[in-house]
């Protein structure tokens, strides 16, 4: 079975839709992309797109790559005093010479659209969040719109970084699953996933994932996005897996829309949060 990422998020963005029109006044979603990153900059197009489609707010600013860290943070600190502004996203990776966590504790607890802030995680850990990061939020919307039960379940999460493979962990805990955590220091990572019910691939290396990697009762979903050398897009999940396990989250029309829709999603509830 196909996991089908883009009709779901053409659901949630119409449901917001209809809550858009009954408030008074637009949410608004800043985005800030440093640098020329190409990758980023089609994400940011998107971003800002669905923002234009759903009558929300956006204000992009694009800096240049030679932007100091305290330009940087000076201007999250402004955009955390703007009114029109509900919720920032810095688009990731920043350019290396950034620290990016100190980037990220500069926007507001309650603009932080994607929980990356301390504050933000610190919610998520003790289960006090009103919201959480766009991407695994999206992922448990993707297994719940299609009865996928968790509770009992074990889970594998391949990756750790704090905007995907830790927040993914922690929601699929909250879903009553049981999750095991693999990264690139794992030894006998098929031995982890092969016994999964669920394993969400957040590795960030193509079509890594064979067969071999899992077992034909498991559900997959694929985070990972890559551009191959032919233009076309793909995850980390191998083709030799897609005719194997029950169920997959397809590259592109998987995760990715989903990952905008929640953006969206994750700006309106701001924007009530904020009292608009
Ligand atoms: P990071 O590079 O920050 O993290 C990758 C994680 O995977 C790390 O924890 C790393 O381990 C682990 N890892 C790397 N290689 C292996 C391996 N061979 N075996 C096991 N674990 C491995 O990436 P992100 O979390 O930011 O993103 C992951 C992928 O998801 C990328 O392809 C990215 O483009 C995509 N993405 C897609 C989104 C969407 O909307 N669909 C949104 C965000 C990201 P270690 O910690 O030890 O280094």
């Amino acid at each position: 079975m196909i996991l089908n990422g883009r009709a779901l998020s053409e659901q949630i963005l119409q449901d917001l839709t209809i809550k858009l029109s009954l408030m008074n006044r637009k949410p608004g979603l800043a985005v800030v992309l440093v640098g020329e990153d190409s990758a980023s900059k089609v994400y940011v197009g998107s971003k800002l797109k669905t923002c234009e489609r759903l009558g929300i707010h956006s204000q992009a600013v694009l800096l240049p790559t030679g932007t100091t860290q305290a330009n940087l943070e000076s201007i999250l600190i402004e955009l955390n005093q703007n009114s029109a502004i509900d919720a920032i996203l810095v688009q990731l990776p920043l350019p290396k010479h950034f620290n990016s966590r100190e980037v990220l504790q500069k926007i507001s607890a309650k603009k932080d659209v994607d929980g990356l802030s301390y504050e933000s995680l610190g919610r998520l850990v003790t289960g006090d969040h009103q919201w959480a990061a766009c991407t695994p939020s999206g992922v448990i919307a993707l297994l719940q719109a299609n009865q996928i039960s968790l509770k009992g379940k074990h889970a594998v999460v391949v990756g750790r970084s704090n905007i995907v493979g830790r927040p993914m962990a922690l929601l699929l805990e909250k879903e009553n699953a049981t999750v095991t955590i693999c990264h690139s220091h794992t030894e006998n990572l098929s031995n982890y996933t092969s016994r999964a019910d669920l394993v969400v691939l957040a590795a960030g290396q193509a079509q890594y994932f064979t067969a071999e990697y899992f077992s034909s009762e498991a559900v997959v979903i694929d985070v990972g996005i890559h551009r191959l050398s032919d233009g076309t897009l793909c995850g980390d999940l191998h083709p030799s897996a897609f005719d194997k396990v029950k169920a997959y989250s397809p590259v592109p029309g998987g995760v990715g829309p989903l990952t905008i829709a929640f953006l969206m999603k994750n700006t309106y509830l701001l924007a009530k949060l904020n009292g608009k």
